[in-house]
């Protein structure tokens, strides 16, 4: 998508949750010159590698949706591989694309850039105003360099790199790894198990109060199709003339005791829940403000239940290739 667009599409990370549902989402709008490569083809964090991808391939575009990922209790364990890689991957592609002249770029952030106590709903404004939350601090330092990479080509070599911030994503293709994972499929698949072992009750981490937004992935890649279509004009009028970046939201939020009892209605899990004080709850709460894509024509359509549901039966039919 986007105008006038020669050469081929560069999708970044395609057999990553985001990754993959983009690729869906271009080959369903009839896009055939699209590029993948597979972790063991290309290691993103080798720079002369991804100089020499892109010298050979001369990509367009680049969807940058390729990250280390996890939720909270990896990012607290792995915390160097979280703010390493996630450097690496975005410092090579960006400076590459930018030499190879790539038109239009699209890097992926997560609403954790944003500080821990920043006012709700976030504003794409709130970015470097306050502390962060410490449990994903370097991912975080990590996402905000690759947002000001992208700003400072664009200010140096007026160029045309955007990147956009989700919020918390689920969907088909998520990690299902209990220790790794994030909060919905880490639920999913243990309330699952406690229904097929007849448990009388499942653990939830942390107090069940923080909130949380969560968006669909197939609405995520949606709207990094809408974003990367817009005309540069457009755009600019919309974001800040320094900032390059927007929120990518449905612009509600749930209570993690409330996301609990979803997932056990879905599952059809009729047991009790119970939260473990001992592990952490993170950041009190996310909510994006998500006026300015709405401004910009684009808006959530899969609701919270229906997500859940076309989640987990994602989840049954692919038990031999979770991860
Ligand atoms: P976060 O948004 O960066 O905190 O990412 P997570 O998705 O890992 O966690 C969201 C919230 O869900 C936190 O308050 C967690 O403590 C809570 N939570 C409850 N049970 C689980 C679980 O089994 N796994 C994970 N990852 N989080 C859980």
């Amino acid at each position: 998508t986007g105008a006038g667009t020669q050469g081929p599409i560069y999708v970044a990370g395609h057999r990553g949750m985001v990754g993959a549902a983009i690729l869906r989402a271009l080959q369903a709008a009839g896009r055939q010159d699209i590029l993948t490569r597979t972790h063991a083809e290309l290691d993103l964090t080798d720079q002369a590698a991804v100089e020499a991808f892109f010298a050979e391939q001369r990509p367009a575009q680049v969807y940058l949706a390729a990250a280390r990922v996890g939720g909270i209790h990896a990012n607290d364990s792995y915390p160097a591989e979280f703010i390493y890689q996630n450097l690496m991957i975005e410092a090579n592609i960006i400076h590459a694309a930018w030499r190879q002249g790539v038109e239009r770029l699209l890097f992926l952030g997560s609403s954790c850039i944003y500080p821990r106590l920043a006012e709700q709903p976030m504003a794409e404004s709130a970015l470097l105003t306050g502390t962060l939350e410490p449990t994903n601090e370097p991912y975080a330092i990590a996402k905000i360099a690759g947002i000001k990479l992208c700003e400072s080509y664009n200010r140096q070599y007026g160029i045309d790199f955007r990147s956009v911030m989700p919020t918390n994503l689920y969907g088909p293709g998520d990690n299902f790894d209990l220790a790794n994972s994030h909060v919905i499929p880490a639920l999913l698949r243990k309330v699952h198990q406690a229904k097929q072992t007849g448990a009388a009750e499942v653990e939830v981490w942390g107090s069940g109060r923080p909130r949380r937004e969560f968006l669909h992935v197939d609405d995520m890649a949606a709207a990094c199709l809408h974003v990367m279509g817009l005309d540069r004009e457009t755009w600019r009028d919309h974001t800040d003339p320094r900032c390059s970046h927007i929120n990518v939201g449905t612009g509600e939020d749930v209570t993690i005791a409330e996301l609990a009892r979803a997932i056990a209605d879905v599952v059809g899990f009729d047991g009790q829940i119970r939260f473990d004080p001992a592990k952490p709850d993170g950041a009190p709460r996310k909510l994006l403000d998500v006026s300015r894509l709405r401004a910009l024509g684009w808006q959530a359509v899969i609701g919270l239940r229906e997500g859940l549901k076309h989640t987990y039966d994602w989840f049954l039919n692919n038990q031999d290739r979770l991860r």
